[in-house]
């Protein structure tokens, strides 16, 4: 006020896609914490204009739109509608966009924030499975940063702060192993729905706590760490950690391994992404290991998470493979969802699709929406019964 002291640092704009789903709700929860540090400037929702017109409120947000309206639902004034409108806001002027729209559905306004030169954090995965190639390719030509939100990613952003790419031997993904890490694969196809929602350590949404349980989310993540990190496939491994302590961790070329560890929070990874790395106090208690240890891992096995390396095979393919795997995989959770599919028909369903794309390699947007539509279609076809018994 009085002194010459440097001025507090402005505040940063945030624009959040995905605003009143589970990433949304607590990166609101971080933004509110910290009014000095950040302001909500852009909201963006999937569907519904109710909870997207409460965060417009409560935060003072300057411009919002819905992805796809609730047919009935009365949408408030000054709150868009479509993809057009969506994309017009991630494009806004901010400081970072906070990307949290699940599936394929935040592909186009991530681009777009992209193409307006925003630095991206990016929560949703599918944004760097289904077109990293193109992400990354458009990312640098405008000069665009893409920062982790995922919590393994998160980490081992943290991992590698300050280290050389040269210095890296190997980055190691963490995997819960989900409820069925012990379950006799031999009753795999009695899994009811109830038990594959039941993950044991993160509370998060249906999509991704039945990708959990497959540990296809483990494969997608090994994509988007490829892509994150400009780490070759080879030099990506999974191991199973069945606390969710270690988020993730990296081995170097010395014999040296850096490990982040911290308790299932999810306003850690999604704070430090939105404050550009840097730290906020106070976001999670810290991790008491006196209390959580032993911190065991465990291999894992392929012919019980066969997931795994379908995933890490489409990545090794490239051009369009991910973004097949990807749509397959959204089609087939969905029907287990909705009871339509049984559990061990997962992964087999991705993959019979995965064999009956065929590859475009460097990838368009209109390549990928195209092998998005593909995959979509000949897996839902091939949930009919008639068709599953062909
Ligand atoms: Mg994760």
């Amino acid at each position: 006020m009085t002194t010459g002291f440097t001025a507090a640092a402005p505040r940063r704009r945030v624009v959040l896609l995905g605003a009143t789903g589970s990433i949304g709700r607590q990166c609101c929860d971080v933004i509110a914490r910290f009014p000095d540090r950040f302001e909500l400037v852009g909201a963006v929702a999937g569907s519904d204009a109710g909870a997207l017109a409460e965060v417009v409120n409560r935060f003072g947000v300057r411009r919002a739109a819905v992805v796809s309206p609730r047919p009935g639902q009365r949408r408030p004034d000054g709150i868009g509608a479509g993809i057009e409108a969506a994309c017009e806001v991630a494009a806004m002027e901010s400081d970072v966009v906070c990307v949290a729209i699940p599936g394929a559905a935040a592909l186009r306004p991530t681009l777009a924030a992209i193409e307006a030169g925003r630095t991206i954090a990016t929560a949703t995965k599918e944004v760097l499975v289904m077109a990293g190639e193109l992400v990354k390719r458009r990312a640098a030509a405008v000069g665009a940063g893409i920062l982790p939100v995922d919590s393994e990613h998160s980490a081992l952003w943290q991992c590698l702060r300050g280290e050389r790419a040269e210095s890296v031997a190997r980055i190691v993904l963490t995997a819960s192993g989900g409820p069925f890490r012990e379950r006799d694969p031999a009753t795999f196809a009695t899994i009811t729905l109830e038990e594959a929602l039941r993950h044991p350590t993160w509370n998060m949404g249906p999509k991704v706590t039945i990708d959990s349980a497959t540990m296809m989310n483990k494969g997608l993540e090994i994509i988007e760490a490829h892509f994150l990190f400009d780490v070759p496939y080879a030099s990506i491994g999974v191991v199973i950690h069945p606390r969710s302590i270690v988020h993730s961790f990296v081995e170097f070329i010395d014999g040296a391994t850096i490990a982040q560890l911290g308790i299932p929070d999810m306003r850690v990874p999604i704070a430090l992404a939105i404050a550009d790395g840097e730290r906020l106090p106070g976001i999670a208690a810290p991790v008491q290991l006196t209390a959580s240890s032993p911190l065991e891992f465990f291999e894992v096995d392929p012919a019980r998470f066969p997931a795994v390396g379908l995933a890490r095979a489409a990545g090794e393919t490239g051009g369009i493979a991910p973004a097949v795997l990807n749509a397959a995989n959204e089609v087939a959770v969905a029907a287990f969802l909705d009871r339509r599919l049984g559990y061990d028909a997962i992964v087999p369903l991705v993959a019979e699709t995965l064999a009956a794309a065929a590859l475009v390699r460097q990838p368009s947007l209109n390549d990928i929406l195209d092998a998005d539509a593909f995959a979509r279609q000949f897996a839902a076809r091939h949930l009919e019964p008639g068709v599953m018994q062909a």
